[in-house]
């Protein structure tokens, strides 16, 4: 309850991409592990690259959350491996976002409960940061999904490079940082496929 009070005097709004490309057995969970965040004040991009009946009736049963918006694209199966097509999707999704801060979700991963709460308070506290990473506990499953092996990736350090180490999902920014780097580079992701894991 306390926790509840100090996070309502904070006013930043964050926004969540979410990219989903035919996970029906998954999408569901992803998309409740973002409504049952501690921090409400939120905007989920459900940013959906072209996916089948089954992905998108999943979706469709939470948009009467009116924080839930759905982009859908209509890639060509043909054209899907032109670009990196999360990042492409992440580059729309930004254009159409309009919080303070900006993370990120795929259709695999989950937010703990409290994740955007923390985040947020320590931007709040710490001005002078734009970015920020979490660690992040990997979970390999079966086909049916049962975890045979987890492991975690720490944030134990600040790094220069983030390349190879941090997942983008447990990455949350300022919505200045990412235009700074849009008038640098000319848009925010690189989305060439070359940098597909990366
Ligand atoms: N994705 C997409 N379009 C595609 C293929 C994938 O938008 O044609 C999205 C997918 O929904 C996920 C992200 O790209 O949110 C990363 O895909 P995946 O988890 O399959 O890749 P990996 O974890 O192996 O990098
Ligand atoms: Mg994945």
């Amino acid at each position: 309850k306390d926790d509840q009070k100090d996070v309502s005097i904070l006013m930043s709004k964050v926004s969540i991409i979410l990219t989903s490309y035919n996970r029906p057995h998954l999408i569901d969970k992803v998309i409740k592990s973002v409504v049952e965040q501690s921090y409400h004040d939120w905007e989920l991009w459900i940013m959906d690259d072209n996916s089948n009946q089954a992905t998108l009736q999943k979706i469709h049963s939470f948009l009467n959350d009116p924080r839930i918006q759905l982009y859908q694209s209509d890639i060509k199966d043909e054209q899907r491996h032109e670009t990196t097509r999360y990042a492409t999707l992440i580059n729309k999704g930004i254009t159409l976002s309009t919080g303070d801060y900006i993370c990120y979700l795929t259709d695999d991963t989950f937010y703990y409960p409290e994740k955007l709460k923390k985040m947020i308070e320590v931007f709040e506290q710490n001005p002078q940061i734009d970015i920020l990473y979490s660690a992040q506990r990997v979970k390999h499953t079966d086909q049916s999904m049962n975890v045979f092996y987890e492991s975690d990736i720490p944030a134990e350090e600040v790094l220069d490079k983030a390349a190879f180490k941090v997942d983008h999902c447990s990455v949350m920014h300022t919505r200045k940082i990412a235009e700074k780097g849009k008038e640098k580079y000319g848009e925010y992701w690189d989305d060439d496929p070359k940098y597909w894991h990366c």
